[in-house]
Formats: C-alpha cells, sequence, structure tokens
C-alpha cells in the first residue's frame, strides 16, 4: 500500500525512514521543532560508529553487582543520578532483568546482530544515494586493551560477537605502535573489527538524507507535533496551529516519542540513557580508524570538526540540566590515552550533552501499535541508532505493507502490550 503518510521527527531514523518511503511510493510530510541534524537530536553529537559488533547489551550477567560502585565512582562509565532513582527504578529493574542470564544476552545479541550485520553496506549505499559519500568512511573500528588480560575479561562479548559473524582481527603491540601511533603506551592489545565503519559529522549527513528526501517530494514542516490522534484517520497536531491527516503516522522523535504516544494511552517503558561528547577541534586528527579504549569505554572518532569522544551513561531524568562533569570524565581519559592531545595548552573544546532513547529490554521499538494500527513506532534505539537506521527504514516499510518477517517481530511495540 502507499498513500499519504507523516513522518514525526527528523533525526536518523525519521530521515532515513522518510527518503526510503518517498522512493517506495508514499507521499511523504516529516516534522521537527528543529531543522534536521541539529544539536537538538541524539543523531547530532553521537559517536558516529557503524559497528556490527555493537550486538553487546549494555545489561550484561553481573551488572546489577556493579551498580552500587558506579553510583559512587565520579570517573566510571555509568551514572546514576540519586534523585531521578524512584522515577527511574521500574525501568531500571526490567533492564537488569534483561542481562540477568547469559541465555537472554545471547537471545539480544542475536536479535540485534538481525538489524546491524550489514549496517557499513547499507550506510554505505544511502551516502551514495544522497551524495554523501565522503562522510561514510569504512576503516574499520578499534577496541583498544591495556592488555590481552583485559580483552580475556571480556570474553562474553567477543563469544557473542564471534557466534554472530562478526568479523574481527588481533593487533599485538607492535601492530599497534605501527598503525596507530597516536594511542599512548598504556594500551598494548587491540581488537580491529574489520567491516566497521564511520561518520565524520553525523548532524551534517541527517540533514543531507532530509535534503535529498526534499529533493524526492518530501514535504518538511519545521513544527513539532503537540499531539497525535488517532479516531477516523490518524492526524498529527502541529504546534503551528495545522493538524495533518494521513493515512499512517510514524512516530521517531527519540527519547521525546514516548511522550507523545501517551496521549493515546500507549506507554512504552523508555528512558534516556544521557551521553556527553567533548570535541577537540585542534589541528587535524593524527588517525583514521576511531578506537573505544576500554578503560574510558568511550568512542573516540575522528571527525570534520575534530577528534570526538563521546560516551558516558548517565541515568537521570531527561529535564535535568547537564551536568558537565561527565563530559570533563571524557577529556580526562582522552588525555590520557592520547599523548599528543597534551601539546595543545589551550584546546578549543566542544562539549554536547544528548538522549540516547533507550528501552530496558535493549531492542528498539519498531512496528505498528496494536491498538492503532496506522501508527508505526521507529525509536528506543538506544546506542545504536545510527548503525541501525537504513535497517530500521526498511523494517518501518514491510510493517507498512503488512510484511513483518519472524526477525522483526521481537521489536513490535506488542511486547510491551502495546
Ligand atoms: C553520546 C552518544 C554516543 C552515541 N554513539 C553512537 C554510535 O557511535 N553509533 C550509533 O549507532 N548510535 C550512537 N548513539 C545513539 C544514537 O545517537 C541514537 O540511537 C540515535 O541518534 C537516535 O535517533 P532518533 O532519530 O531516534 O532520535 P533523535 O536523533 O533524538 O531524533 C529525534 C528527533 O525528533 C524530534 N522531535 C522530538 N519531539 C518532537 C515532536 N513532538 N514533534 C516533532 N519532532 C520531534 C527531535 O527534535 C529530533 O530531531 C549515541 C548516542 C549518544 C547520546
Amino acid at each position: 500500500m502507499t498513500g499519504r503518510i507523516i513522518v514525526v521527527g527528523a533525526g536518523i531514523i525519521g530521515a532515513t525512514a522518510a527518503l526510503k518511503l518517498a522512493d517506495a511510493g508514499w507521499q511523504v510530510t516529516l516534522c521537527d521543532g528543529h531543522p534536521p541534524g541539529s544539536e537538538a537530536g541524539a543523531s547530532y553529537g553521537n559517536g558516529g560508529w557503524i559497528s556490527p559488533a555493537s550486538i553487546i547489551p549494555m545489561s550484561m550477567p553481573g551488572l546489577w553487582r556493579q551498580v552500587p560502585g558506579f553510583l559512587l565512582d565520579r570517573n566510571g562509565p555509568l551514572t546514576i543520578d540519586w534523585a531521578s532513582l524512584p522515577q527511574l527504578t521500574p525501568w531500571l529493574l526490567r533492564f537488569l532483568w534483561a542481562g540477568a542470564s547469559k541465555a537472554r544476552v545471547r537471545r539480544t545479541a542475536a536479535r540485534l546482530n538481525f538489524l546491524l550485520h550489514d549496517g557499513p553496506e547499507r550506510h554505505l549505499e544511502l551516502a551514495r544515494q544522497t551524495g554523501q559519500e565522503r562522510l561514510i568512511l569504512q576503516n574499520g573500528l578499534l577496541y583498544a586493551y591495556p592488555d590481552r588480560a583485559a580483552f580475556e575479561a571480556e570474553a562474553l562479548s567477543w563469544e557473542l560477537r564471534r557466534e554472530n559473524g562478526v568479523a574481527y582481527a588481533e593487533w599485538d603491540e607492535a601492530d599497534l605502535r605501527r598503525r596507530l601511533p597516536a594511542l599512548g603506551p598504556a594500551y598494548r592489545f587491540a581488537v580491529h573489527v574489520t567491516k566497521g565503519a564511520h561518520c565524520r559529522d553525523t548532524g551534517r549527513y541527517v540533514a543531507g538524507i532530509v535534503e535529498a528526501a526534499r529533493r524526492k517530494g518530501v514535504e518538511f514542516r519545521q513544527s513539532p507535533a503537540t499531539a497525535i490522534l488517532d479516531a477516523v484517520t490518524p492526524r498529527v497536531v502541529l504546534q503551528d496551529g495545522e493538524t495533518l491527516s494521513a493515512d499512517r503516522i510514524v512516530v521517531a522523535a527519540g527519547i521525546h516519542s514516548g511522550r507523545l504516544l501517551r496521549g493515546l494511552g500507549v506507554r512504552i517503558p523508555m528512558q534516556s540513557e544521557r551521553g556527553y561528547h567533548v570535541t577537540v577541534a585542534s589541528g587535524e586528527t593524527p588517525f583514521e580508524i576511531p578506537v573505544m579504549p576500554s578503560t574510558g569505554r568511550m568512542a573516540n572518532t575522528p571527525t570534520d570538526m575534530g577528534l570526538r569522544l563521546s560516551g558516558q551513561v548517565e541515568l537521570a531524568r531527561v529535564d535535568k540540566p547537564p551536568n558537565w562533569e561527565r563530559a570533563q570524565v571524557l577529556q580526562r581519559h582522552a588525555l590520557a590515552s592520547y599523548p599528543y592531545l597534551s601539546d595543545d595548552k589551550a584546546p578549543r573544546l566542544r562539549l554536547w550533552m544528548g538522549h540516547r532513547p533507550s528501552t530496558p529490554d535493549g531492542l528498539p521499538v519498531i512496528g505498528p501499535l496494536s491498538r492503532h494500527p496506522g501508527i508505526v513506532a521507529a525509536f528506543g534505539h538506544g546506542h545504536i541508532g545510527i548503525a541501525a537506521a537504513p535497517k530500521t527504514a526498511d523494517l518501518v516499510i514491510d510493517a507498512l505493507e503488512d510484511r513483518i518477517g519472524e526477525d522483526a517481530r521481537p521489536f513490535l511495540p506488542s511486547r510491551f502490550g502495546q
């Protein structure tokens, strides 16, 4: 089927869906309160990793034992805002339960692999189609460790990656010094995920996808949706006063999707895993392979704007002001990882905070709502929204054409009773 469709939200998910829907023959209106690719969306400031290895959920066996330590460690990769704890607790318990056993994590990894295994190839094609080849590079992605023992301490993660066919090569200290001399001597072992890709400017990329979509007839309305209605026909009320009706609506408003759907009585458990970046804008980055040093657990990505250090998981209410101390943690890890950064005594830094839209079971929500079949969910991508966007857009189209395959069923909103 085709017809009129409204896509709410112009982050990477909504932008890619709008473009592919136009290709599939739909008459598309895309709305957002901000220009596509703006700092308001998670799609602006993320690490830009397009990694087939990102199939490991955040919630892993034994994590619950580490939570008290995380609460106390100011330099750790995960923090929980005490004041937000009462509101977070139901989500947090489901999140910990999702990773409570190896069997659960194995199942989640296989499901994520369905979304991510060919992400790099899909993005190379999307970049070609939108004239942005320069922004997507397939140089592989590097996970760096102090030594082999630190790598082996993550045995379960790499076992799951192997089981799912993620190709990687091990680098010893000599390989590291030769191929990535900018990385400091504290790292003596690494794993190169050979097919991994990255984006050099995700905000620009999203804007470019929307520009290409507009050339194909997609109408962009810069006005946020204030309500989604579903009586007689699906409708979107825009803040500018107009109400648009359509045959179908795709909700791709990232962390704000849950709030929008609540008006319809739909409740999807989603919390923000707030993340930060620091971009060091001084000079050329002396390497072209993105790195994840195990000690800081952050994605270090060469971008058009400089070296971007992105990471941290801060569980806190969406409306809390950023805690820039979290960004400084990233900066401290970077200074310890890359000695060359210390040469610049007055680096130009840009700081950013964004919301990973995260479900407790670590899977995005993709597909029609059970009680509102004209409304299709496309949100909840947590840590993998960039990598999974092109596949998500295809799953949205499959759902609209009543072709939901077995592999796509775990993402349906019906798993939350919706
Ligand atoms: C620090 C950090 C690092 C990350 N690193 C990576 C990575 O390396 N690789 C990866 O794959 N993923 C990564 N992610 C995750 C990724 O950024 C997200 O999963 C992805 O951007 C989500 O895309 P989205 O389109 O769903 O949401 P968003 O990009 O947030 O877009 C949602 C859009 O909806 C709009 N909107 C909100 N409310 C309304 C409304 N009422 N009406 C209309 N529009 C509305 C917003 O303005 C926004 O433009 C990272 C995230 C963070 C925070």
